[in-house]
């Protein structure tokens, strides 16, 4: 029987901790902090509607170490969810340390004043939590997440080693807006605007933000383009997969988006470093996500599918030669706005931060250190993405992709 922290009241925590209180037995106590509290009240309020569970709500600014320690403390959790910020990984880390508790995030840590996508500076708490006798488990959403548990099943199941890797993720999602990001968009901004990265024969190779575009056929949403970019998984699925000669990562944009960021990023709005505004210091990305729509307002108007999945090549366990698989879910846009209220995309994170969470507080997943998804085993894991709102499925393709 455990009890859980929740940090952070946005999408991906509304449908993480909805999809705890649908499942009692593994969650019985539910505490849920972050820095608005009305916004955990309105999630707590939901949850209670749709299953009668009561979640505790308190306000926090994750990155006050001390604060933090306070709450944990008297909460006296067995995990802290991080579904804040990237930014507040390493205080809400540290807090856990200090107050003795195991981590799970879904994300990995950013610095406010530059865009860099590293596990570095989370690796190295891997000493102090393994002296401490405590878990972290980092990137326990979708991409990173679910992405590196289905690239290390089709390892243990599929293939004996992985030459090549590409990483799809398509948003077939409408939101009848002109633009707008489906999380968190000064985040998902600093993604999308950094170069481009992808693993070629043991380095990493970078190029241009957006240059490479690949006309890709999606199940449940159709053709659509997908552009090459870095995303943080590619450094861990190298770093615990040394065979691999490429791994790349894909995303879906539409032409409106594209034509939207070109401008934004023209005007310079989509810089992160300070500017002077009447007197005062502002960050125009910061002050950009503010009057862009909530992504948790999109997903009563959001139609359609998400589609992501990986295609991987390598020679088959069975000894048959060489072999290519293409796992992936698809996952309804209205169908889990009508389950949570909240779109496909905090869905696609908050169901795999829930089961992350599940593997940890049932000890399916154990260890003293901190963790990628790639080093747990994936099966059980698997398992629980069938049973809680995101089906897989895996076929054999005729050969490698042709891009
Ligand atoms: P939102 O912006 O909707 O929510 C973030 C929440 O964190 C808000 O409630 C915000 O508070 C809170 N917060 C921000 N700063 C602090 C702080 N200092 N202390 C306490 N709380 C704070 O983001 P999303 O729900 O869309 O995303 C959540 C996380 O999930 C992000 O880290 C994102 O990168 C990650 N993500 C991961 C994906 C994956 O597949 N792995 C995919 C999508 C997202 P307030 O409401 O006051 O602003």
């Amino acid at each position: 029987m455990s009890t859980v922290l929740v940090i952070g009241a946005g999408g991906v925590s509304s449908v993480c901790v909805h999809k705890m209180a649908m499942n009692k037995d593994i969650f019985p106590e539910i505490h849920l902090a972050s820095r608005t509290k009305s916004k955990c009240d309105a999630i707590a309020k939901s949850v209670k509607e749709r299953t009668g569970v009561d979640v505790a709500t308190y306000e926090i600014d994750a990155e006050e170490v001390p604060a933090m320690v306070n709450l944990i403390r008297k909460v006296e959790p067995s995990l802290v969810v991080n579904l804040a910020l990237p930014y507040q990984d390493l205080p809400i880390m540290d807090a856990c340390l200090e107050a003795g508790v195991d981590y799970l995030d879904t994300a990995n840590y950013e610095p406010k004043d530059e865009a860099k996508f590293e596990y570095h500076w989370q690796w190295a708490y891997h000493d102090r939590f393994k002296e401490a006798g405590l878990m972290a488990l980092l990137g326990s959403g979708f991409d990173p997440g679910v992405t590196s548990v289905f690239t290390m099943w089709l390892k243990k199941h599929k293939l004996k080693t992985i030459r090549q890797l590409d990483i799809l993720d398509c948003n077939g999602g409408d939101h009848g807006q002109a633009f707008a990001t489906n999380f968190n968009p000064e985040i998902n901004i600093r993604e999308v605007t950094a170069p481009a990265r992808h693993w070629e024969n043991g380095e990493f190779v970078e190029t241009p933000a957006m240059a490479k575009k690949v006309e890709f056929d999606f199940e449940a949403v159709g053709k659509k383009n997908m552009y090459m970019m870095y995303h943080e998984e590619l450094e861990s699925l190298a770093k615990f997969n040394p065979e691999l000669e490429r791994a790349r990562f894909w995303m879906t944009f539409g032409d409106e988006y594209i034509k939207h960021l070109t401008v934004l990023q023209n005007v310079g709005m989509t810089r992160i470093d300070p500017v002077k505004y009447q007197g005062k210091e502002i960050i125009p990305l910061q002050f950009l996500a503010a009057v862009l729509p909530k992504p948790e307002t999109l997903g009563e108007t959001t139609k359609g599918n998400t589609n992501i999945g990986v295609i991987a090549t390598g020679e088959a366990l069975d000894g048959s030669g060489e072999k290519t698989f293409y796992i992936n879910n698809i996952c309804s846009h209205e169908a889990a706005y009508e389950e949570t209220g909240n779109q496909a995309v905090s869905y696609t994170t908050g169901v795999p931060a829930m089961i992350g969470s599940a593997m940890m507080v049932q000890g399916t997943w154990e260890g003293d250190g901190v963790f990628n998804m790639e080093q747990m085993d994936p099966d059980p894991f698997m398992d629980m993405l069938n049973d809680h709102g995101l089906p897989w499925q895996v076929k054999e393709l005729d050969g490698p992709v042709d891009f």
